[in-house]
């Protein structure tokens, strides 16, 4: 059970301080701690500087000759994965909240700091320091929104946590590496998960809303990569929506925020083991990045099976069209272009021959760089040269899209 103001629990929920205000940020809690100005270094959105920070955390920068890193970031193996035993009211599998569990059964750290349910709105990201394994359970599955997570970092050390983990999205984890060597810890192991179109969580129920008439019975949902949406409810009943019968058109044009249009690292390329799915064919995806990654994947031992990454399709139409649909929504949401009659066909179509495996996780990659590129540009025009890093204008080039006069240092 969390308890906000008890320490000794095993899930811990420290109050915080208010945030500054401020206009490209999803509160992931540097301006709540105790020097708010550290957001000028730490922010994905004011200067990043991913060279230099995947330099500093795996030892390298993108190697040119994987291709696929630069798509993911800098990675040892990518594997395809499940728990043998799927963990309940996990997202998938629960590989995330497992090598939490393993890491605090082993002596390994002192605290993990992740998100729980907020007691009052399941779908409320809270965040959490887990000190007892048997915690972590609590801490399963996926909220959306985001949720001041950093600014437990301050209450771990005041603790004399000195060995913690931080499970993240890569807004948090971008945050966090900037800060970590100041931060006082001994050792901090990072787990992120990729992170793609995040809302606010008032939205999110705008959303749920339009998927049933009875939003408050829907327990768990995904945008799988077969291109279908899976709702499951409190009766035990499980839905399959095609991406493409959606109602996205009834969506106000500002559901996602801008920062979750434009921001540069889908796959999490700072972790030290990125869990994800959409590489995985219907099962997790890992980016093992770096030694520590491998020693946390090595934490689950033979309770993990692990396979080659398949991949299939290709993804250049498809990405092509996405550009051509934000083009044209100019700001709103990107609405697919095509009769009514043709949805549920293509619906059943796209995950037969849509792009599969890698090829989806790499479609999605390019489409978020395209989503970047072109709502700063009519957006935030002033903070494409700081804010686009080399990778994103490399992931576009093949579309059509350059950096025009002062969108690049
Ligand atoms: C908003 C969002 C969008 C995502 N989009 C993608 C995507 O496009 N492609 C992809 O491959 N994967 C995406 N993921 C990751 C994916 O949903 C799974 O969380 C991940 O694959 C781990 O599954 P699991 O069964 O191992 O997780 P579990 O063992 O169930 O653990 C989930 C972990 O995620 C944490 N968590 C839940 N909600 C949040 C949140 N809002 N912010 C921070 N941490 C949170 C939990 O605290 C827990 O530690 C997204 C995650 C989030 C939060
Ligand atoms: S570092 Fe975090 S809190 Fe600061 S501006 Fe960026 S997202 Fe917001
Ligand atoms: S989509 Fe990007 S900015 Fe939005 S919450 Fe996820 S990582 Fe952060």
């Amino acid at each position: 059970m969390v308890r906000r103001d008890d320490p000794a629990a095993a899930v811990w929920a420290p109050a915080v301080a208010e945030p500054a205000p401020r206009e490209l940020c999803t509160d992931c809690g540097v301006s709540r701690m105790s020097d708010p100005k550290q957001c000028g270094q730490a922010c994905q959105f004011i200067k990043p500087d991913y060279p230099a920070m995947e330099l500093r955390v795996h030892g390298r920068t993108r190697d040119p000759a994987r291709s696929d890193e630069e798509f993911f970031g800098p990675f040892r193996r990518m594997v395809r994965a499940a728990m043998k035993t799927p963990r309940e009211n996990a997202q998938w599998t629960g590989i995330t909240t497992r090598i939490g569990e393993r890491l605090l059964e082993t002596g390994a750290v002192d605290a993990v700091l992740t998100m729980a349910p907020d007691p009052l709105d399941k779908w409320k990201p809270m965040p959490v320091l887990v000190t007892k394994a048997e915690g972590m359970a609590e801490c399963r599955g996926m909220r959306m929104g985001y949720a001041p997570s950093l600014a437990l970092l301050e209450p771990a050390r005041a603790m004399g946590y000195r060995r913690i983990a931080v499970i993240g999205i890569p807004c948090q984890i971008y945050a966090l590496r900037r800060l970590e060597q100041t931060l006082g810890f001994d050792k901090i192991y990072v787990i992120g998960t990729p992170c793609s179109d995040n809302t606010t969580t008032a939205s999110f129920h705008g959303f749920l809303d339009l998927l049933s008439d009875q939003p408050d019975t829907i327990t768990y949902l995904e945008f799988r990569a077969d291109y279908h949406v899976e709702l499951r409810f409190t009766d035990g009943t499980v839905k399959e929506i095609p991406f493409l019968l959606l109602p996205i058109s009834k969506l106000p044009p500002d559901f996602f925020p801008m920062t979750c249009r434009t921001c540069v690292d889908y796959t999490n390329t700072l972790a030290d083991i990125t869990v994800g799915y959409m590489g995985g064919q219907g099962e997790q995806w890992l980016l093992v990045r770096n030694q520590r990654g491998e020693e946390l994947l090595e934490l689950l031992g033979d309770e993990v099976k692990l396979s080659e990454p398949g991949s299939a399709g290709k993804r250049a139409a498809p990405v092509k069209g996405f550009l051509k649909n934000v083009e044209l929504a100019a700001g709103g949401l990107p609405v697919r272009g095509m009769p009514n009659w043709l949805r549920p066909f293509m619906g059943w179509l796209m995950p037969k021959v849509g792009p599969r495996g890698l090829e989806f996780a790499r479609a999605r990659v390019e489409m978020k760089a395209v989503e970047t590129v072109l709502h700063l540009r009519r957006q935030f025009p002033q903070r494409m040269k700081n804010m686009i890093p080399a990778h994103v204008w490399a992931l576009v080039k093949p579309y059509g899209l350059e950096p025009q006069d002062g969108e690049r240092k």
